[in-house]
């Protein structure tokens, strides 16, 4: 079967402490963390607004439902940590979303596979290198570093390594 890679977030109530736990959190809801990244900082987005730096990073998962089932047990796990939906790019306890399911390609109301930002976004695509230096974008086609190398350099010069995680930190 195909791997499947999650990107993991945080920018507020201790995100370093909320995301070297995750996989224990994750195992809870038979969700095995095999391959994980560094913690990369970086600013949140859009600059300028002093919202928290966020720090994130790259799972490989091993799961046995589908897609929307994980989708829903993210979306649990985001509202047990205290997310409340409120403006866009506000600050977050947590936020997960599916990168690539298995190289499942869909358009979905709640749900697009994968993830449609992939490719815009250093800090998904450099953790991503770091744990799958194989992984080619579903659509493009493109490996991580392809598609970080199509990014303006402003995307990788504020990204600053934070941590390392181990897959059962
Ligand atoms: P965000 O606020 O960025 O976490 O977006 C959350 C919303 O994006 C959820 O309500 C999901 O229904 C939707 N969504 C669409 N595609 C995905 C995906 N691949 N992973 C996670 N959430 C997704």
């Amino acid at each position: 079967m195909k791997p499947i890679y999650i990107a993991i977030g945080a920018n507020m109530s201790n995100p370093k402490k909320t995301l070297l736990n995750l996989s224990r959190v994750l195992a809870k809801r038979d969700i095995r963390v095999i391959a994980a990244s560094s913690l990369w900082r970086n600013p949140a987005w859009p600059e300028g607004r002093g919202f928290p730096d966020f720090l994130n990073g790259v799972f490989q998962i091993e799961f046995n439902g589908c897609a929307s089932e994980l989708l829903h047990i993210f979306q649990d796990t985001e509202t047990q940590l205290g997310r409340v939906k409120t403006a866009r790019n506000a600050p977050r306890p947590l936020d997960l979303d599916i990168i690539d399911f298995r190289g499942e390609v869909r358009i979905d109301r709640d749900l697009e596979l994968p993830h449609p930002r992939t490719n815009m976004r250093a800090f998904v695509l450099l953790p991503l290198a770091e744990i799958a230096p194989n992984w080619r974008h579903p659509i493009s086609k493109l490996n991580a570093l392809e598609a970080l190398a199509r990014l303006p350099l402003s995307a990788m010069e504020t990204m600053q390594f934070e941590t390392h995680m181990k897959p059962a930190d």
